[in-house]
């Protein structure tokens, strides 16, 4: 297996995994345990860190429309619900002792600079984490469709996408089946054509058409968004 060398990732955190075990909303003691293993990272490697946070834990924009909301508004709630996320991660990190940039896609200039690829690269370059909030700004899409373009656009080698359970990508549930079987590795296409439910078909896509690998992996063991940074082969590795 090539060797998985990182210079520039993003890390894709789901909403819910900042809720904890509640559930539901934003629980401090957990952002403040992820802060902390991204901040030792961001110190102790030279890597480039970007992340993109959901927004599942506060809002979904489909599950607003599917109880009679229209669809555009309820998307633009989730964003902005990405945008608290954003601000929590941000927050945390920065008493952890790492310099950090929220950018939105939506202006907030009160909050958060505006994205700006061009500015995010040079962030990145001085070693200050970027997290872009309020996903690309535009309903229909996913924070996972942000993780993609974003990682196409500033020249990522990696998307690190840490989901909560599942230490990979399985051939069926390994909630309900005990006998669901791992992968360790996938092809984009394998996504795409089994329809597994790693990232959105337009994601997907997005990340064929422009080679970006994506590590799937668990976040609920400690350590492992470190080991995925610097390449240990964990998880499910999808590329070409
Ligand atoms: N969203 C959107 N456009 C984007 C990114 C996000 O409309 O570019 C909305 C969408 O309604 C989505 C919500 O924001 O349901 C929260 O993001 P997501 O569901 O991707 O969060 P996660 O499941 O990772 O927590």
């Amino acid at each position: 297996m090539a060797k998985r060398n990182f210079q520039r990732i993003v890390l894709k955190l789901s909403g819910e995994a900042l809720a904890g075990d509640q559930g539901f909303g934003i629980n401090p003691d957990v952002v403040e345990e992820f802060a902390q293993e991204i901040a030792a990272l961001a110190k102790s490697t030279d890597l480039e860190i970007a992340i993109v946070v959901g927004g599942g834990n506060l809002w979904r924009g489909l599950a607003g429309s599917n109880q009679g909301m229209d669809r555009a508004t309820a998307d633009y709630m989730g964003m902005l619900a990405t945008v608290m996320n954003s601000l929590a991660l941000q927050d945390a990190l920065e008493q952890a002792g790492v310099d950090t940039r929220v950018q939105t896609a939506i202006e907030m200039q009160e909050i958060a600079e505006p994205y700006i690829r061009r500015r995010a690269i040079r962030h990145l370059e001085k070693k200050r984490i970027v997290i872009f909030g309020a996903g690309l700004g535009k309903p229909y899409f996913s924070t996972d469709t942000t993780a993609a373009l974003r990682a196409a656009e500033i020249e990522a080698d990696a998307i690190l996408m840490a989901k909560k359970f599942a230490d990979g990508v399985y051939d069926s549930d390994p909630k309900t089946n005990p006998n669901a079987v791992k992968f360790d590795e996938l092809t984009y296409n394998d996504i795409i054509t089994k329809e597994l439910k790693v990232m959105d078909a337009t994601s997907t896509t997005l990340c064929k058409d422009n080679n970006i690998p994506i590590i799937v992996f668990s976040m609920d063991i400690p350590g492992n968004i470190t080991k995925a940074a610097k390449g240990e082969e964990i998880g499910t590795i999808v590329r070409g």
